[in-house]
C-alpha cells in the first residue's frame, strides 16, 4: 500500500501535484477528506496514494460501494421472491451479500433459480425466452445503474418480468456524513461516474449550506491527487466551492437523457442504507403507474426489520469512514475475500475487500 515508487502513468506529474499539496499543508493542521466511491478507494489503496500525502492529510472512504449499502431487509425480499419460485437475476456482486440469515448464493445452492447477468437487458431477454416463468431483476446501484433500470421500465418489459428496485442516491449519503459525530470532514471528493449522470447541481448544497469544499474527480491516480490538491487549496484559502476536476467526462448538466428517464420512471423516497439507517430522499422506487413491474407490489413481498450487521462485524463503522478495515478485529482473520462475513468484504468496491486484496498482492 505504499506509493513511493509512483508506479503509475504520468508519475512526473503526480510528483508535482504531491509537492504542491505538501507546500500548502500547514504542520499539525489536520485535514480530513472523504470520498464516497469504491473505485476511488481502489485507486487510492492500489496505488498507495495515502502514503504520498503529508501525515496531516487523511483520506477516508465513505459509503461508495453500491452493494455494501443494500440493507439486509432488501436481500431478504429477494430471498422471499426466490423461495416462491421466481427467477432472480442480479449482478454477480450481489450474490454473496448477506441478508439477515443467508444470501442469494445460499438460496442458489439450495436449488433456487438465481442467475447472474451483466446488464438488465440480459435479464429481460431471459424473461422473453422463458415466458412461462416469472423473472425479477434485483436492481442495485447508485445513479450510475439507475438509468438502465429506468430506461428498461419505460420500454415496457415482458409481463413475466419485474424489478426489485434497490437504487440509492449519493448526495443524501454525503449529507448524512456531515451529521456524524466526531467525523469532522473538511472536504468531499465526489464520484466522477455518478456526476456524469447527475451533473453539478445536486452537490451545490455542500459549499452553499455546509461550507464544505467539494471536488468531482475521475479515477486515475492523478485525478484523485489533483482533486486532493484542489480541496487543500480551498481549505488553505478558507473557501468552500464546488469544482470539477473531471471535466473531460462530467458536464455541468450531467446526462439529460438519463435524468429524464429516471424522472419518468422513479419517485424519490426515503430508503434504508445498511448500517446507516433511513435517509430521506435517498432511494428510487418505481412510480405507481409502473406497479406491474414492481416485484414488491406484484408479489406482495413483506418487509422485515432486517439484520444488517453480523456479530462483531464493523461494517456500519467502515461504511461511514469512522474506522479503517484493519481496525476491525475480524479483518483478514475470520473475514476474508474467500469467506466474507460483512457486506464490505463481498464486492470489489467494498472498502474491506479493496484493502484485503491490496494487502494480499
Ligand atoms: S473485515 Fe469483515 S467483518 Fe470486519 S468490517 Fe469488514 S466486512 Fe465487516
Amino acid at each position: 500500500m505504499t506509493g513511493e515508487n509512483y508506479g503509475f502513468r504520468d508519475a512526473h506529474f503526480a510528483k508535482q501535484i504531491v509537492q504542491k499539496i505538501k507546500n500548502l499543508t500547514v504542520k499539525n493542521d489536520k485535514v480530513k477528506i472523504c470520498h464516497v466511491c469504491g473505485t476511488h478507494e481502489w485507486t487510492i489503496t492500489h496505488y498507495g496514494l495515502r502514503s504520498l500525502l503529508p501525515p496531516e492529510i487523511e483520506v477516508i472512504a465513505g459509503p461508495g460501494c453500491p452493494v455494501c449499502v443494500v440493507p439486509a431487509a432488501e436481500i431478504d425480499q429477494a430471498l422471499q421472491l426466490a423461495q416462491r419460485g421466481i427467477s432472480i437475476t442480479c449482478f454477480g456482486d450481489v450474490l454473496r451479500v448477506p441478508g439477515s440469515e443467508s444470501s442469494l448464493l445460499d438460496a442458489k445452492a439450495n436449488g433456487a433459480d438465481v442467475r447472474i447477468v451483466y446488464a438488465v437487458s440480459d435479464a429481460i431477454e431471459m424473461a422473453r425466452r422463458e415466458p412461462k416463468k416469472q423473472f425479477a431483476f434485483f436492481a442495485v446501484g447508485f445513479e450510475t445503474t439507475a438509468p438502465s433500470t429506468a430506461i428498461e421500465t419505460l420500454e415496457n418489459p415482458p409481463k413475466n418480468f419485474s424489478f426489485l428496485a434497490s437504487h440509492r442516491l449519493i448526495p443524501p449519503a454525503m449529507e448524512m456524513l456531515l451529521s456524524v459525530e466526531d467525523l469532522k470532514v473538511n472536504g468531499f471528493i465526489a464520484p466522477g461516474h455518478v456526476s456524469a449522470i447527475i451533473g453539478l447541481k445536486p452537490y451545490e448544497v455542500f459549499p452553499k449550506k455546509y461550507k464544505m469544499p467539494t471536488v468531482i474527480a475521475g479515477f486515475e491516480p492523478n485525478d484523485v491527487l489533483m482533486s486532493i490538491y484542489m480541496l487543500i487549496q480551498q481549505v488553505s484559502q478558507n473557501k468552500a466551492q464546488l469544482e470539477n476536476e473531471y471535466t473531460r467526462v462530467v458536464k455541468p448538466e450531467g446526462n439529460p437523457k438519463a435524468l429524464e428517464a429516471m424522472t419518468r420512471a422513479f419517485e424519490v423516497s426515503a430508503g434504508n442504507w445498511r448500517g446507516m439507517g433511513k435517509l430521506e430522499k435517498s432511494a428510487l422506487l418505481l412510480k405507481e403507474k409502473y406497479a406491474n413491474f414492481d416485484a414488491r407490489i406484484k408479489f406482495d413481498i413483506q418487509n422485515s426489520e432486517g439484520k444488517d450487521i453480523p456479530q462483531n462485524c464493523q461494517c456500519h463503522r467502515v461504511i461511514i469512514g469512522k474506522i479503517k478495515p484493519d481496525q476491525c478485529p475480524m479483518f483478514l482473520k475470520t473475514c476474508t475475500p474467500a469467506k466474507p462475513i460483512g457486506a464490505c468484504m463481498v464486492s470489489n468496491e467494498g472498502t474491506c475487500r479493496v484493502w484485503a486484496k491490496t494487502v494480499n498482492q
